[in-house]
């Protein structure tokens, strides 16, 4: 693998050895070569002028200066067009930026362009996009895990330094653990949600992909913080991860992490066992002191996850109407919106719709939305006390390998292939993936740590030096 490492590149543009114009033209090089994976659905036009500005300000360079990022379709970015993955947003031109957008550009980096997902980030497997599914970037025929496909494969393929990606239920955490590289999900609030594309949006938060622990921490210091058009985010001030990862070292024999009981890791894939055993071993060697606890509900965090995500789900998609954004099907005169609905959204989104309806009906409501809500408050709490006596609690990121393309075709086996990454956006804590080796076959695998709701500094700071000994 050749992942692009901000750091390094950084050094030798200043160092005169590189220029940011170079590394775009390399770039759009790669991209045009790898056309295969289809991560890329559209490129930033005025890309190569403005690693022409950063190359004129290495003396006096933002945090982000020259940094090449993609961002998930489903950011909203002016001048580009904004697809979800979905027919119904094919043509679709957003007026406003992100604030996650603006803020990357008021740091210096350069906007590449829009990568593929899953239709409307709906997915495990970057399967589901209207726009053909993204191949795997060592494995081809194989996924790269979704919904945030295509940033994960333009970061692991060395498209670009780093990546936005959405997370609702680990859709930045599981691809980046079947691509081998880093993704994280901050703590709900932490980042804004101001012109990302809603799909459950008290589970959705923006979160960042990279193949190393200071270029995500960057590119997380500069998009994080309170936003006046986000009423959920947090007023704590932006976090300062990147200086606290560079500078303070964490001691790992003063750390204490969580583990899962032995019963709650049944169905683990033998050779992700034997990776999650050799991280703890790992660790153990290194100090790390282990304890044992479990996640009230283990078994509901599947089912409260699906509830509450179908639910919102189907009253955010409700806009999509053939009227206010995007495709109109005018061919039954007598009901446009069925028309439109009916061909603009694909099966997967179609699924939700009708689930989230109907545990959302009246007869239906307290039996399945308000019991998911009890469940959500049980799965919370049950974080609380696990951080009371503990720095983090550390879990794989999924139970299995990364796997053939069409081999998953019922969707209740996709679901469940997201048990261990849900249980953190119920609960809105931060997390993150980091690449934890290799199967045999040469398959990356993942691990991943949790913290405390807005101990996300204290996560990054842990998981660089937790990766540093685990992947070497
Ligand atoms: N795989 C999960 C789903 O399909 C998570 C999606 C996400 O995080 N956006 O709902």
């Amino acid at each position: 693998m050749n992942v692009l490492n901000y750091e390094r590149d950084s050094i030798a543009v200043h160092n005169g050895e590189l220029t940011y114009t170079e590394i775009i033209t390399n770039a759009l090089r790669h991209i045009e070569e790898k056309k295969s994976l289809n991560a890329f659905l559209h490129l930033h036009e005025e890309a190569i002028d403005i690693a022409k500005e950063a190359d004129e300000r290495v003396n006096n360079a933002p945090l982000l200066n020259g940094m090449t990022i993609a961002l998930k379709d489903n950011i909203s970015a002016m001048g580009m067009p904004m697809t979800c993955g979905s027919k119904m947003l094919e043509h679709f031109q957003p007026m406003y930026d992100a604030t996650v957008v603006n803020r990357l550009k008021e740091h210096g980096s350069i906007i590449l362009g829009k990568v593929n997902m899953d239709e409307f980030a709906m997915g495990s497997s970057g399967e589901t996009s209207y726009f053909g599914p993204t191949d795997h970037p060592m494995f081809s025929g194989y996924v790269p895990g979704g919904s945030s496909s295509g940033s994960a494969v333009a970061v692991a393929a060395g498209l670009c330094h780093a990546a936005l990606g959405s997370d609702t239920g680990g859709s930045v955490r599981q691809p980046a653990a079947f691509c081998g590289i880093y993704g994280f999900k901050p703590s709900y609030g932490r980042i804004s949600r101001f012109g990302l594309t809603a799909f459950a949006s008290s589970l959705d938060q923006i979160g960042v992909f990279s193949g190393d622990m200071p270029s995500l921490a960057r590119v997380f210091d500069a998009i994080s913080g309170h936003d006046e058009h986000d009423s959920t985010t947090s007023t704590i001030p932006p976090t300062q991860s990147y200086s606290a990862i560079m500078n303070h070292a964490v001691d790992l024999q003063n750390i204490t992490l969580a583990i899962l009981p032995e019963s709650e890791l049944t169905g683990l894939d033998p050779e992700v066992r034997k990776a999650y055993n050799h991280t703890i071993d790992v660790l153990k060697n290194a100090g790390v002191k282990f304890i044992h606890a479990s996640i009230p509900g283990s078994k509901a965090w599947i089912p409260t996850y699906y509830i509450l995500a179908t639910a919102e789900a189907s009253s955010n998609l409700a806009r999509f109407d053939g009227v206010r954004f995007g495709w109109r099907d005018s061919s039954d005169a007598s009901d446009m919106t069925s028309a439109t609905r009916s061909t603009g959204f694909g099966n997967e989104v179609k699924r939700r719709i009708m689930l989230g309806t109907y545990v959302l009906s009246s007869g239906y409501y307290e039996a399945y939305y308000v019991k998911a809500q009890k469940a959500r408050r049980a799965i919370s709490e049950g974080y609380v006390s696990i951080f009371s006596q503990a720095d983090a609690m550390l879990m794989p990121t999924t139970a299995g390998l990364p796997f053939k393309r069409g081999e998953k075709k019922n969707p209740i086996e996709m679901y469940l292939s997201d048990y261990f990454t849900v249980s953190s956006n119920i609960a809105g804590i931060p997390s993150i993936s980091f690449p934890a080796g290799y199967s045999t076959q040469g398959l990356p695998i993942g691990m991943q740590l949790q913290a405390s709701l807005m101990n996300d500094e204290k996560l990054l700071s842990i998981t660089h030096a937790v990766s540093g000994i685990v992947s070497t």
